[in-house]
Formats: structure tokens, C-alpha cells, sequence
């Protein structure tokens, strides 16, 4: 009884019955009317038209034996042979023993007699039918995932969505299960074993789904799809539901994820809601425990927008809406801080967006690729810069570009940049490369290799980040570095802490040992920049001197330099 009660706020499903007695059909239909949407035709030929027009909805006919033109018999022949018709269980309505046996012969699931049972009963023959044909491969196998006896994708979706219509669109909620890491477990323990887990969960969830009347598919290798009517206390719930499936694969290494989308009365279609509960999932792909995430709008619009700007990109970078700019460095050893050279920065002038800082996308292109062709873009124009300023005021500023991890992996690396500082009539050491410190963490042999082939062709090395990565002290004195570059965070606590103080004052000792010079990044502050110098920074970058520049600007920061280096020449 309490299955059924539960079952009653499941999705509903239809259910023929065919009698030609007005009395039997509307007894049978009031004890059925509350868990099924109930359609009557009392007669075999109109039931037969009901059956053709809703054959993809119904889930189940029960049919009377004695009707007049077209009898309760050869109407389930008539069913049975059709191979659009099959899947729908009949249930047979009798009153002699002898045609139950009859009935079951030509492939009837079940009988009802009259005059009827209680209702408890005739509503569980009715449930267990529907459940029965549901589980069973009288559905075309190709409905079917063979592994674990759940709906397919396409069939879940197709089924799911007919029951929506049916159901007037009632509130559903819809859930993604993924394995985190599947592959790892196929390839330590065996595929063998990896289709036991996924037989586990697909019990388990064929157990959960007919609890709460969802629906339930394996939708990819390692996920399920899991549709479920909505319930408000679902953020409740879900522990459960996880625990249960938990427990039901018997190996607590493995873990789970879940992507869920709750319904919001936003009236979506069933794949949107997947779609949403799908995004919320990807959230957690890198967690090493078995957790959940709810979708947001909020997760979903930045998901667009990301979309957005790498379906952009192609265009942006023909359009020319990328722009460098230059952050100029400067030299604090003398008396007068000098200025010494420059960071190439990247900013997006997009039309729609406006000014995009790199925080918002350089990570994001760092996980496609597309990276490489925009730092390329980059290094070309610090490149031409170098050159065209040499030309103009006859003097080299070296200028630092970024170097994201992607890149470093490309082993034509060296000589896409040996190309860019020949055509621009460079030599290499005029390019400083940035490399961020946790780079060096990474694969620390394969990247240490290829910075040490950059050096050796001339390029110098500024460790960016120093102190937030993870390089061990050892590794540091094998370090193919030319510079290191303190992450900003430390400047930020400088005024702060004593402890904080002393951080920098070691790592500027640790840059003494490798016989580097130090830079400094983030100084927005004099009393920053003091303390620096006493503890012998060499170099400051910061918003103290400039924030970063567009070229026209930057050029005025030159020309007063250059002026005041005459005006020092000449006193
Ligand atoms: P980064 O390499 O550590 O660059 C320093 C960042 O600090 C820059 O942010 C700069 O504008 C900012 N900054 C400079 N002085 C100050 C200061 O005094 N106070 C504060 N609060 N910030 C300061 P930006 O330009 O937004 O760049 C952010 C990050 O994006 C860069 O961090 C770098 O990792 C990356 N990036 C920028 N351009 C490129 C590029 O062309 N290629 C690649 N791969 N990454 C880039
Ligand atoms: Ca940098
Ligand atoms: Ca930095």
C-alpha cells in the first residue's frame, strides 16, 4: 500500500480499458482513475482505432473476452502480431476459468475476474503488469542497455517525454549519476569488474526509480540519466539516494557524481532539464568523493558566456580586437628607479563585452588549445614592438611575454619563437619568456628539458609566480631560470605581517643563490616598494609606477625617460 501511495505522485500513465458494459468499465476505471490517466472504448473496433492512434502512449489495455463485432480474443491477436502494438501489455477481464488459460496462450500478461477483487488487488495485477512490461524485453531490445536492463538514451528521452505530454508537463526533476575516474577502475581491475559496478548501480537505480514512479536510463558508458517526479525536499533526499547506490556497488573507492536539475516551474522540456542537470555535474569532475551539485542559472549563463567567447575567438583575432598592452618594470637598484622593460599583457576589446581582462579568458583557452594561437599572436606583436620602438628611439626595451603551460609542452616551441625574433630582426635574448612557477611542478623533468633548450638557443627565463607553485627547494638549484618573478600575493601582505616580511626576504636569499636577479609584481604602494629595495629586490612591475599601458601611452613613458637620461648626461 505505502509503494502505492508513493507511486501515486509518480508519472502517470494510460491505461485502455475495453468493455462493452457501461457499469463494468466504470467500476474498473474508479478503482484506476487515481494512478492512471484511463481511456474507455466499448467496443474491440474502436478500442483498435484508441490503440493505433496512442500506441506510443499506452501502457497498458485490458480487455473484456465477450464483445460484440470484434471479441476481446481476436483482438489481442490482433495485438500480439502487430509489432507496433506488442509492447502493450494486455490484461485480460473473465469470468471462466477455462479462458484464463486461453488468454495467457495468445500472450495476454495477466487476467482480472468478475466480478472484481478488491481494489488493492486489481490496482497491484494492474501496477505489476505495467512494471513487468516496462522491465521486460518485450520492449524492442534496442530500448534497452543490455549491461545493466535500463532504458537507453534516445528511448528514455522519446518515452519520457510522451509521458510528459500525457502527464500535462507535472514537475519533474532530473538527475545525471556519473562514475568519476571510470576508466581507472576498468583498467586496474578489469572490464569484468567494472560492468559488476554498473550492474550494481543499474539495479539500484531501477530499485530507486520504482519507488518514486521516474524513469531511468544508462545514457554513456559511465552515466545515468535518472527522471524523477519533483519533490521539494529533494536537497534532503539526494544523500540518501547516493548512499543507497553507494552501497549497492560494495566498493567504497569508487566515486559518484551527480549533476542535478530541480524543477523550478520553469516549464522545460525533458533534454533541457538534462542538459542543465548535466552542466551542474561537469562541476565536479575533478572531485575525489562522492558528491552532488544542484544546476544554477548563474553556473549556466557563465557556461554561455564562456561559449560564447570561444566561438568568438576566430573572429576576434582577424578583427584585430585583441590588443597588447605594456606594463613597464623598473629598475630600483640605482638611486632613481629606471626604466628597464616591459610585460606584454592582453586585453579584448570586444564589441559587445567591452574590455575583457585576461582573467576572463586566458583559462578558459588554456583548456581548449586555443591559447597557443592567441600567445602567438601576442609574442609577434611584443615582437614587432620591440623592434619598431628600437627604431624609433634607438633603443631595445626587452620586453617579457607570457608562456602558458600549454605551450611549453609543444615541442616546436623554440622554434616558433626563433621565427618570430628573426622576422623581426631580433636577437632571442631581446624576448624574455614568463613562465608561471607551477608549470615547473607539473612534469617538472619534461618542462625543465625544454627550458633548458630555450635558453640554450638565447632566450631568457623569468620564473613567474615565484613561492605559488609547488617546486621543492631541491629542485630549485636545477631551476633553467633567469629570474624570478615573487607572486603578487606576498607584496599584498607585506604591510600586514612580519611573517609575510620575512617569506620575502628568504625567497629574494633563494634568488641570491641561484645568482638571478629578483622582480617584484603588484606594487601598488611606496612603503611597498621601500621595504622591497631594503631587502634588494632589483625590479618592480606595479600600479605604483603604472598599471599596465597601450602603446601610445607607453611611448610617453619612454620619451620622458629618454629625456630625463639626456638631462643626467648633460648636468
Ligand atoms: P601575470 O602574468 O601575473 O600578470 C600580472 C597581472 O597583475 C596583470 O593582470 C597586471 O595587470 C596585474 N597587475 C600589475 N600590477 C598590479 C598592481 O599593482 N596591483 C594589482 N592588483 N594588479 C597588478 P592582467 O593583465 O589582468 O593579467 C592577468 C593574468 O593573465 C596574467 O598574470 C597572466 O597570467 C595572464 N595573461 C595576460 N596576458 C597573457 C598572454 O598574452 N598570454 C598568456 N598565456 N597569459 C596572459
Ligand atoms: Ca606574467
Ligand atoms: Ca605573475
Amino acid at each position: 500500500m505505502q509503494e502505492l501511495l508513493e507511486r501515486r505522485q509518480g508519472l502517470h500513465r494510460s491505461v485502455l480499458i475495453v468493455d462493452d458494459e457501461f457499469i463494468e468499465r466504470e467500476m474498473l476505471g474508479a478503482m484506476l482513475q487515481d494512478l492512471y490517466t484511463v481511456i474507455y472504448a466499448e467496443n474491440g473496433m474502436r478500442a483498435l482505432e484508441i490503440i493505433r492512434r496512442d500506441k506510443l502512449t499506452l501502457s497498458l489495455i485490458i480487455l473484456d473476452l465477450h464483445m460484440p463485432e470484434l471479441d476481446g480474443y481476436s483482438l489481442l491477436k490482433i495485438i500480439r502480431s502487430d509489432s507496433e502494438l506488442r509492447r502493450i501489455p494486455v490484461i485480460m477481464l473473465t469470468s471462466e476459468k477455462s479462458a484464463e488459460v486461453e488468454s495467457l496462450r495468445l500472450g495476454a500478461a495477466d487476467f482480472i475476474t468478475k466480478p472484481y477483487d478488491a481494489p488493492d488487488v486489481v490496482r497491484a495485477r494492474v501496477g505489476h503488469s505495467i512494471e513487468l512490461a516496462e522491465d521486460s524485453i518485450i520492449i524492442h531490445e534496442t530500448e534497452r542497455d543490455e549491461l545493466t536492463g535500463l532504458f537507453n538514451k534516445e528511448f528514455f528521452l522519446e518515452y519520457g517525454r510522451r509521458l510528459d505530454d500525457q502527464n500535462g508537463h507535472m514537475p519533474m526533476d532530473a538527475l545525471v549519476l556519473d562514475i568519476n575516474r571510470f576508466h581507472i577502475v576498468n583498467e586496474l581491475y578489469g572490464k569484468d569488474y567494472g560492468d559488476l559496478i554498473l550492474q550494481r548501480i543499474g539495479d539500484s537505480i531501477h530499485a530507486l526509480v520504482r519507488k518514486t514512479g521516474g524513469l531511468a536510463c544508462r545514457s554513456g558508458s559511465n552515466t545515468f540519466g535518472i527522471y524523477l517526479p519533483h519533490s521539494a525536499d529533494l536537497m534532503e533526499k539526494l544523500p540518501k539516494y547516493l548512499g543507497e547506490i553507494n552501497d549497492s556497488m560494495g566498493d567504497s573507492k569508487i566515486c559518484l557524481r551527480m549533476g542535478v536539475f530541480a524543477d523550478d516551474g520553469s516549464k522545460l522540456d525533458m533534454d533541457q532539464r538534462f542538459d542543465r542537470a548535466y552542466l551542474a555535474s561537469r562541476k565536479l569532475r575533478s572531485s575525489y568523493v562522492t558528491s552532488y551539485s544542484f544546476y544554477s542559472a548563474e553556473l549556466h549563463n557563465k557556461e554561455l558566456h564562456a561559449e560564447r567567447l570561444i566561438n568568438d575567438m576566430d573572429r576576434a583575432l582577424s578583427e584585430k580586437q585583441f590588443k597588447v598592452f605594456y606594463q613597464p618594470k623598473y629598475s630600483i637598484s640605482g638611486d632613481k628607479p629606471r626604466l628597464s622593460s616591459a610585460e606584454a599583457l592582453i586585453r579584448w576589446f570586444h564589441p559587445e563585452f567591452g574590455m575583457i581582462n585576461p582573467n576572463g579568458f586566458i583559462s578558459l583557452f588554456e583548456n581548449n588549445g586555443l591559447i597557443q594561437r592567441l600567445d602567438r599572436y601576442v609574442w609577434n606583436e611584443a615582437a614587432a614592438q620591440i623592434r619598431q620602438w628600437w627604431e624609433k628611439y634607438g633603443l631595445y626595451i626587452p620586453i617579457s611575454v607570457n608562456v602558458s603551460r600549454v605551450d611549453v609542452f609543444n615541442p616546436l616551441l623554440g622554434e616558433i619563437l626563433r621565427d618570430i625574433t628573426v622576422r623581426n630582426g631580433l636577437e632571442n635574448e631581446n624576448l624574455l619568456l614568463e613562465i608561471t612557477e607551477s608549470a615547473y611542478s607539473d612534469q617538472s623533468q619534461e618542462i625543465i628539458n625544454s627550458v633548458s633548450k630555450l635558453r640554450k638557443q638565447g632566450f631568457k627565463i623569468e620564473m613567474d609566480d615565484f613561492g605559488n607553485g609547488y617546486s621543492s627547494l631541491n629542485m630549485l638549484t636545477s631551476l633553467p631560470v633567469d629570474a624570478l618573478k615573487l607572486d603578487m600575493q606576498f607584496i599584498k601582505n607585506i604591510n600586514e605581517s612580519k611573517k609575510a616580511c620575512r617569506l620575502i626576504g628568504i625567497m629574494i636569499e633563494i634568488a641570491r643563490l641561484l645568482e638571478v636577479p629578483v622582480i617584484a609584481e603588484g606594487v601598488e604602494t611606496h612603503t611597498q616598494m621601500e621595504l622591497l629595495k631594503e631587502y634588494g629586490c632589483d625590479i618592480i612591475q606595479g600600479y605604483y609606477f603604472s598599471k599596465p599601458l597601450s602603446p601610445e601611452d607607453f611611448e610617453k613613458l619612454i620619451e620622458a625617460e629618454t629625456k630625463e637620461a639626456k638631462h643626467a648626461d648633460n648636468g
